[in-house]
């Protein structure tokens, strides 16, 4: 049976608590642009209220087709043509409804799927639900997925390769290096690479390194998907990418995201979709084609400056790798108050404060998870009592 996830119960728990600060949520906490908003407005009032195609509204996927190639330099095909070889993409019902119906699509009974501990929370279930086997790569304290931890975890039942980064629960950004060097292993082994890139736009100055393909002047957040100066578009055949746009642009309840990959896998997916959930909301779609107009820097700006006072406050007290990105930070809890993170996430509530031990994220009990996409004032305050705490 798959079990209900450990953020939910931390949030079932706190509905005793008296005016929680609450450290657990993971949506941006910014409002939603106007002009994303009237878009979708605007679709419902002019009647685009039926289904989509089952792939997606049609000036959508031109749309991603584009911001694909000058970001990661693929080759997406605006009209997919079934057995063409190019890659596609496909929109789905937020980022989990893309991660379900590819699991669904990959995996046998039996097949194993690589991921890092700590994990997001839907990872174990894709295996559950489709009768696979999880394995868990253990990335303390980095919490990196470099290929060097994940080759020796690899079998003849391996399937898929699964990458987050900018991760959720840590934030931690994987380099180019690093992304390049797992992609090559995935390549080498015949093992599809997925990267959950659901973050991809949350990610601070220190860690946008990497070149878009499209215009050398920008630089983006590292990916293994992204075609670099003097790779050939062949490199890229074993890799789906995944994208949302709930946690980019606030609409975490538009259900909206979308997945980029060979078209074998894409038009299998369609197929899926079709039978699951039929389509994505499509008034929203609407509202999403004005979204990848829609800069965000300055939002990402306001959260670096949050990350920076996160890691101010625990740094004299404990570890934290530097999240490089997202909204979450994933703090030790200090070794001299011998408790687990679950004690320490039971002391936390007991002053109201709202945060997530590592058990909900993996094995180990010994870290846990805040969210920085809160308003400064409950961040501030909720930092403070933690600091007190582990003083
Ligand atoms: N992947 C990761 C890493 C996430 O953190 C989340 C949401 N917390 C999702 C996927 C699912 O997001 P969505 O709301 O787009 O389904």
């Amino acid at each position: 049976m798959v079990e209900e996830s450990g953020i939910r119960k931390v949030f079932e728990e706190a509905r005793g608590v008296q005016d929680p600060i609450n450290l657990c949520l993971g949506q941006p906490d910014f409002p939603v642009p106007d002009a994303i908003k009237n878009a979708a407005i605007d679709a419902i009032r002019h009647d685009q209220n039926g289904y989509s195609s089952n792939r997606g509204l049609d000036p959508l996927i031109a749309a991603l087709a584009d911001h694909l190639a000058w970001d990661l330099g693929w080759n997406v095909s605006k009209t997919p043509k079934p057995g063409s070889g190019q890659a596609s993409v496909i929109v789905t019902s937020g980022t989990s409804g893309a991660l379900v119906t590819a699991a669904m699509c990959l995996l046998d009974p039996g097949d194993e799927i690589i991921f890092a501990d700590p994990y997001f929370v839907l990872y174990p279930p894709l295996a559950q639900m489709t009768g696979a086997k999880a394995v868990l790569c253990d990335t303390y304290p980095d919490f990196k997925l470099t290929a060097a931890r994940v080759a020796p975890l690899i079998t003849p039942r391996t399937k898929i390769v699964l990458l987050n980064s900018p991760g959720n629960p840590t934030g931690v950004v994987m380099s180019t290096k690093e992304c390049r060097d797992l992609a090559a292993l995935c390549k080498e082994k015949g093992i599809l690479l997925i990267s959950d890139e659901i973050y991809d736009e949350f990610a601070f100055s220190e860690s946008v390194t990497q070149p878009a393909a499209g215009d050398p002047n920008v630089l983006r957040c590292p990916s293994p998907a992204r075609i670099e100066h003097g790779t050939s578009s062949g490199e890229q055949e074993n890799i789906l990418v995944i994208r949302g746009f709930g946690k980019t642009y606030g609409v975490t309840g538009w259900r909206l995201g979308y997945c980029a990959g060979p078209s074998w896998l894409i038009d299998r997916m369609v197929k899926l979709q079709m039978h699951l959930y039929i389509c994505a909301p499509t008034p929203f779609q609407m509202g999403a084609i004005q979204a990848l107009r829609t800069p965000l820097g300055a939002f990402v700006d306001d959260y670096q400056k949050r990350r920076d006072l996160v890691c101010e406050t625990f740094r004299p007290y404990t570890e934290v790798p530097t999240p490089g990105g997202a909204f979450y930070a994933f703090v030790k809890v200090p070794e001299k108050l011998k408790m687990t993170a679950t004690q320490f996430k039971d002391l936390a509530k007991s002053k109201r404060v709202l945060i997530v031990p590592s058990s909900a994220f993996g094995r180990r009990d010994t870290h846990f998870r805040i969210s920085f996409a809160a308003p400064r004032q409950t961040l501030e305050s909720g930092l403070k009592i933690l600091a007190e705490l582990m003083k």
